[in-house]
C-alpha cells in the first residue's frame, strides 16, 4: 500500500491524558488492576462513563473506589461555550482540551433523531480553500477518547434536556478523519460496541466523511465496519478539484471514486457524495452532467450543500435557480440528489467557524 504523506500519529507535544475510552475492554481491566482494584470494576466504570454519569451517580462504587479509579476518567474537554439557534434545536459547542486546543461539535435535534457532528482533529491539514478549518492548518490529531467523549457529552446533554439522546453521529466537524486513521477507527468501534465496551450505537447511524485518502479508504474497507462513507467531492473533474480539494493532486477523481465504490461493494452501504455548491465555481450545468455520468448506476446519493461562506471569502453559495438546475440535471442523469438542510448557519455552523472566532 502507498504510504500516506499525511499525519497519522499525534505530534509528540500535547498528547492528551490517557482515558478509559482509549482502551479496549482487556486493556481497561489491566489498567484497573494496575490501580490496585479488581478487574471487573473496569466494566462498572465503563458503564457509567458511556452513560454520561458523573461521580455522584456511580453509586455501586464506594467513594474510596471512585477516587482510586479517577485517573481513568480525566476531564478531556472543558466547555468554553454553547451557542444555539433554531429555537434550541441546533447547539454548537466549543471545547478546550488539556493543552488549550479548541474543537467544535454540533448537536442537531430533529423530530425523529438527534445527530451530533464531531471533530476528529484540532484544525486540519487538507487546506481546502473554502473551509474555515482548512485556513488554520493542523494543530494535532485528537485521541480516541477525545473523539468518543464529544459523543458521550452530547448524549448526556441531550438526555439532561429531556430528549432521547444522540442516535446519529457524523464525522464532519474539524479535521480529515482518515488522516487520523487508527484513532478514528478505534473511536468507531467504541461507538458501536454494546455496553459496557462502548456506546452501542447502530453502524447505520454513523457517517464518516473524507476528502478521499485512497489508501485509507481501502484500509477501512477491510475493517469489517459498516458505517456510511461520505466522500467530499465538490467537483467531478480533476482540474477544478485539484484547487478545491488539494489532496486530489495525489489521488484524482477516478481513483477516489473507485476506492469509494470498493467500500460500497464490500459493505453494501450507499455512498454519500458531498458537493458544496459554490457560485460560479462548480455549479455549471456541464459539471452536473459530468457528475451524473460518473455516478450513474451506482449505489450513491448526492448531498448538495449550499456553501456557508467563511468570513472574508470571495466565494458564495449558488443562487437558488442554479442549485435547482443542478439537482434537476443529476436526477435526469439517473442519480439521487437532495439539497442539505444547512442547520446552524447563523451560529457560524460550518466546520471550524466558531473556533476561528476565538
Ligand atoms: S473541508 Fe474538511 S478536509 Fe477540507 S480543510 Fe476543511 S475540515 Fe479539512
Amino acid at each position: 500500500m502507498t504510504s500516506l504523506p499525511l499525519v497519522f500519529d499525534a505530534p509528540k507535544r500535547g498528547l492528551p491524558p490517557q482515558h478509559l475510552a482509549d482502551l479496549d475492554p482487556a486493556a481497561r481491566r489491566e489498567a484497573v488492576v494496575a490501580l490496585g482494584e479488581k478487574g471487573f470494576r473496569a466494566e462498572q466504570l465503563a458503564r457509567h462513563y458511556f452513560a454520561g454519569h458523573g461521580s455522584e451517580q456511580m453509586t455501586d462504587l464506594s467513594p474510596v473506589l471512585r477516587e482510586r479509579l479517577a485517573p481513568l476518567l480525566p476531564e478531556l474537554w472543558t466547555r468554553v461555550r454553547d451557542v444555539d439557534c433554531d429555537a434550541g434545536a441546533t447547539i454548537k459547542s466549543l471545547w478546550r482540551g488539556h493543552d488549550s486546543t479548541l474543537v467544535e461539535s454540533v448537536t442537531m435535534r430533529y423530530k425523529e433523531r438527534t445527530t451530533v457532528c464531531i471533530s476528529s482533529q484540532a484544525g486540519c491539514g487538507m487546506a481546502c480553500p473554502f473551509c474555515a478549518t482548512g485556513q488554520g492548518g493542523l494543530t494535532r490529531n485528537l485521541s480516541t477518547a477525545e473523539i468518543v467523549d464529544q459523543v458521550v457529552r452530547a448524549n448526556a446533554d441531550d438526555l439532561a434536556r429531556g430528549f432521547r439522546g444522540v442516535s446519529n453521529v457524523v464525522f464532519m466537524g474539524m479535521g480529515e478523519p482518515l488522516a487520523n486513521y487508527n484513532r478514528v477507527v478505534a473511536a468507531l468501534r467504541r461507538l458501536v460496541e454494546p455496553a459496557p465496551a462502548g456506546l452501542g450505537m447502530s453502524q447505520r447511524n454513523i457517517v464518516l466523511s473524507t476528502v478521499g485518502l485512497v489508501p485509507a479508504i481501502r484500509k477501512l474497507t477491510a475493517e469489517g465496519l459498516q458505517v456510511t462513507l461520505a466522500l467530499s467531492l465538490h467537483a467531478p473533474d480533476d482540474e477544478l478539484r485539484n484547487t478545491l480539494v488539494p489532496v486530489n493532486t495525489r489521488w484524482p477523481v477516478k481513483e477516489v471514486l473507485e476506492a469509494a465504490f470498493g467500500y460500497v461493494r464490500t459493505t453494501g452501504r450507499r455512498l454519500s457524495i458531498e458537493y458544496a455548491l459554490i457560485k460560479g465555481v462548480n455549479d455549471q450545468p456541464w459539471r452536473a452532467d459530468l457528475l451524473a455520468k460518473r455516478l450513474k448506476g451506482k449505489l450513491v446519493h448526492v448531498n448538495l450543500i449550499p456553501l456557508n461562506p467563511t468570513p472574508g471569502s470571495d466565494w458564495d453559495a449558488s443562487p437558488k435557480p442554479v442549485e435547482e438546475e443542478f439537482v434537476r440535471r443529476l436526477r435526469e442523469g439517473g442519480v439521487n440528489a437532495t439539497v442539505r438542510d444547512t442547520r446552524g448557519r447563523e451560529i457560524a455552523g460550518a466546520c471550524g467557524q466558531l473556533a476561528a472566532l476565538e
